[in-house]
Parts: structure tokens; C-alpha cells; sequence
């Protein structure tokens, strides 16, 4: 989930897009910017790429293994959307106005998910962060008993495989951010028991424990509970997410972490400079840690010029509730002229392939993967519209030179060592 929803509606889109290579511009006037229609960028620093055309090469290698996705916010849209109904929203029949159907995960190639149970970092205020959460558990819990051919829960790695080879998409629960926990052990061990197999220790706000990148530090990174609450994951198996946190956060939970951490959705700082991505200096480190960082394509966190004016964005807003208040109305007057004039361009898969690449060149083909952050997103990468699009990552890859096992690593089997890792240190600390 995006931490500001920079525009509305989303659109769809289809990987097979012409049998022959063409240019287009990458800011055409997008139907989903009602109130901002993304233009050229004045300083030249999106120019137009490639299209791509989807190879039986490339589809045959994409085939022969599957997407193991870090992030998608289904669950919160079939709670906004559709009042927790998949009557409301049946993902067995097309679903064009969201990012995510039945019929495009397969065309995609997904084969595991994890399922956010995103619920806002303002729940926590209210007292009901915890009661949310387990709403949204039960949404996925829900997808899994009415699509019981397509989604089965997976808890373990071996389950993953498990259901790969029954076809299914495996169908994982990823916890949005510590205040889930309320301060709580016992319920940081209640949403595990329920399925949960990450949690990313914030989310836009900083807590009690843990700092994120979108708010102002307390702990320097994590205070003694924070560490506690990374050990006591490590303790039962679940990943700790370092999506969202600040980079003291993120030393702080790799320092502590006796299993590797992953990154659900993030992308590279070293190519689009927004704190959502990760530094370099903590790319480093993750040959040691055994890790991964699952890019995200939200266009705001990845194409360059759009990350400096989303990050812009984020400052605005917090200036905009300081100055306002309560008062929704000027917020949003006010939001909507600023981000007429720093708009989100989308860039292109392209875009999503740099922070591959720059990822692989600073800590190596093994901790790199997937995190598409689909429908928690507005603005997307063209050929990257939807859960469809993966096969076009895919060529893009090949194209750059990756071999079938490199590409099996990115897609799926880097994220899928760090279960298994995740898992024997577990097992040992029981
Ligand atoms: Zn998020």
C-alpha cells in the first residue's frame, strides 16, 4: 500500500501489445489523473523506451517456473470496495477496475502470493489496529474457501511447493506494519497463529518501537521492545519486513534478526532517490544478512523524476495535516493543486528493470525478487498495468542479458531460500 494514494482509479492492461517494436511517449495523458494529467517532464529525465514484445523464448522460460509476489492489497479493496464480499467483487469473473483477478494471476504466471492485510496506520489510534487486521485475515481466509481450486493457504515453504504442484496458487498472509500488534507479544503470536508469515515492522507512522521512513524518529531505529519483537519472529518463523522502515530501522532490524529480513515492496534508492527505497549501504550488507528486496512498481517509487515529486509529495502532506487540521476539504484542495504540478509519471517496465539491475550490481543475483504492491497502488510502469504483466518483466530480462536460473531467482527462488532459512532458524531456537 502506498502511503499516499497519489491518484484514483487504475487501469488495466495486456502484455501481448504488438508483433512489432514501437516508441511511444510514456506521458500520455492518463485517464486515471482527474485532477493532474501527467505531461513531459521539462528536465528530460523520463524519455521514452521501448515497448516490448513477449517472446515464446521468454514465455517458455516464464512458464517453466512462477511468480512468488511479495505484496498485493487485494484484501483492503475487497474491504473498500466491495463491504468484504467477493459476491461484491468475484475475482472469477474479470475485474477490470482493480488490479488483480483470477483469470490475470494465471496469465501472469503467479504461483504464490502473499496477501496483505494491510489495515492504516491511523487504526492504531482508535484502539482497533489489532480487530482490523484479523477483518482482513478473514478476507483472504474468505478468497481461499470460495476459490478452493485456485487459492490454498501456504504456511511453510514446503507448502509453497506443495501447491505448485497442484497448481494452485499458493496464497500467503503478510501483516502491514507493527501497529497490528498493539504493543503486544501475545498478539504479534495470535496473528501468526492465524497464518501471518511476515510482518513489516511499520508502516507511514513511526510507533512506540520502530521508526518509518514517512514520519519523525523515536528509537533511532528500534527500542529494546522493537528488538524483542524481532527476536521473538525469528523465534517463530516469520519474516521481518523492512518496507516502510526508516534506514536506522532497517540496520537496527538486520542487526538483531538472527534469520535474513526481506523487503515485501521496495525498489533501490541508488537509482530513484524516495525513502521508501533502500540505500545502498543496506544493499551491501545483504550477501552477509542472506536477504531480499521484493522491487516494487508503484511508478512513485521508481521512475526517478516521479519518486522526487512523490517524495516531495509526502512532505507537502504532512505540512498540509499540520497546517489544517481536521479540515479534509483543504487537504485535499490544496494536495490536488501541488500534485497538478509534481505529477506521478509512469515510466515503463523498464523503469522496474533498472532497480533490478542496480540491485544485482550492488548485492547480487540472490537478493533481488518481486513485490509488485498491485492495488495498493495508483500509478503503475506501462506493461506493468496488472497481474497479467509479469511474462514482459520477464523479457525484459532476458533481453538484458539474465539466464533462465537468474530469472527463476528474481521471480520466485530468492525469496523461497530465505522461507527455508527463516524456517531453520526456528526450528533451532524451538
Ligand atoms: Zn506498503
Amino acid at each position: 500500500m502506498a502511503t499516499i494514494r497519489l491518484d484514483g482509479k487504475i487501469s488495466c492492461g495486456r502484455w501481448l501489445v504488438s508483433l512489432t517494436l514501437f516508441i511511444l511517449p510514456l506521458w500520455l495523458p492518463l485517464a486515471e489523473l482527474p485532477s493532474a494529467v501527467a505531461q513531459e517532464p521539462t528536465g528530460g529525465a523520463t524519455e521514452a523506451r521501448a515497448m516490448v514484445v513477449v517472446s515464446p523464448e521468454a514465455l517458455a522460460i516464464h512458464a517453466r517456473s512462477y511468480v512468488f509476489d511479495g505484496h498485493n492489497d487485494l484484501p483492503w479493496q475487497v474491504r473498500t470496495e466491495a463491504s468484504r464480499s467477493f459476491d461484491a467483487l468475484d475475482i472469477s469473473k474479470p475485474q477490470p477496475q482493480i488490479h488483480t483477478d483470477i483469470e490475470r494471476l494465471r496469465q501472469g504466471g503467479v504461483g504464490a502470493q502473499f496477501w496483505s492485510v494491510y489495515v492504516p496506520a491511523s487504526s492504531a489510534e482508535s484502539g482497533v489496529a489489532h480487530q482490523m487486521t484479523l477483518e482482513q485475515i478473514e478476507i483472504v481466509q474468505a478468497m481461499m474457501e470460495r476459490y478452493p481450486e485456485t487459492f490454498e493457504l501456504a504456511l511453510t515453504s514446503a507448502d509453497v511447493e506443495r501447491l505448485q504442484s497442484q497448481g494452485k496458487i499458493a496464497s500467503l498472509i503478510g501483516v502491514e506494519g507493527g501497529h497490528s500488534i498493539e504493543n503486544s507479544l501475545e498478539k504479534l503470536r495470535r496473528l501468526y497463529g492465524l497464518g501471518a508469515r511476515y510482518m513489516t515492522l511499520t508502516h507511514s507512522d513511526t510507533l512506540d518501537w520502530a521508526d518509518s521512513c514517512s514520519d519523525e524518529a523515536k528509537s533511532g531505529g528500534l527500542s529494546e521492545f522493537g528488538r524483542e519483537v524481532v527476536r521473538e519472529m525469528n523465534r517463530l518463523g516469520m519474516l521481518v519486513d523492512l518496507s516502510h522502515v526508516s534506514a536506522a530501522t532497517m540496520q537496527a532490524a538486520m542487526d538483531t534478526s538472527t534469520a535474513p529480513i526481506i523487503f515485501s515492496h521496495s525498489s533501490a534508492r541508488g537509482v530513484a532517490d524516495h525513502p521508501r527505497n533502500v540505500p545502498d549501504e543496506i544493499l551491501r550488507q545483504l550477501p552477509a544478512d542472506g536477504g531480499v528486496v521484493m522491487i516494487n512498481f508503484y511508478s512513485g517509487f521508481v521512475v526517478p523524476k516521479s519518486a522526487e515529486n512523490t517524495r516531495t509529495m509526502f512532505e507537502r502532506m504532512r505540512a498540509l495535516r499540520e497546517r489544517f487540521g481536521d479540515d479534509q476539504e483543504a487537504i485535499r484542495r490544496e494536495s490536488a493543486a501541488f500534485r497538478a504540478k509534481h505529477p506521478v509519471f509512469p515510466g515503463s517496465v523498464h523503469d522496474v528493470a533498472d532497480h533490478i539491475d542496480h540491485i544485482v550490481k550492488v548485492a547480487g543475483v540472490e537478493h533481488v525478487g518481486i513485490g509488485s504492491d498491485f492495488d495498493g497502488i495508483g500509478t503503475v510502469p506501462k506493461q506493468l498495468e496488472d497481474v497479467s504483466m509479469y511474462p514482459v518483466l520477464t523479457q525484459v530480462l532476458l533481453d538484458r542479458g539474465y539466464g533462465e536460473e537468474a530469472i527463476h531467482k528474481i521471480m520466485n527462488g530468492n525469496i523461497l531460500r530465505v522461507m527455508k532459512r527463516a524456517e531453520a532458524v526456528a526450528a533451532q531456537a524451538r
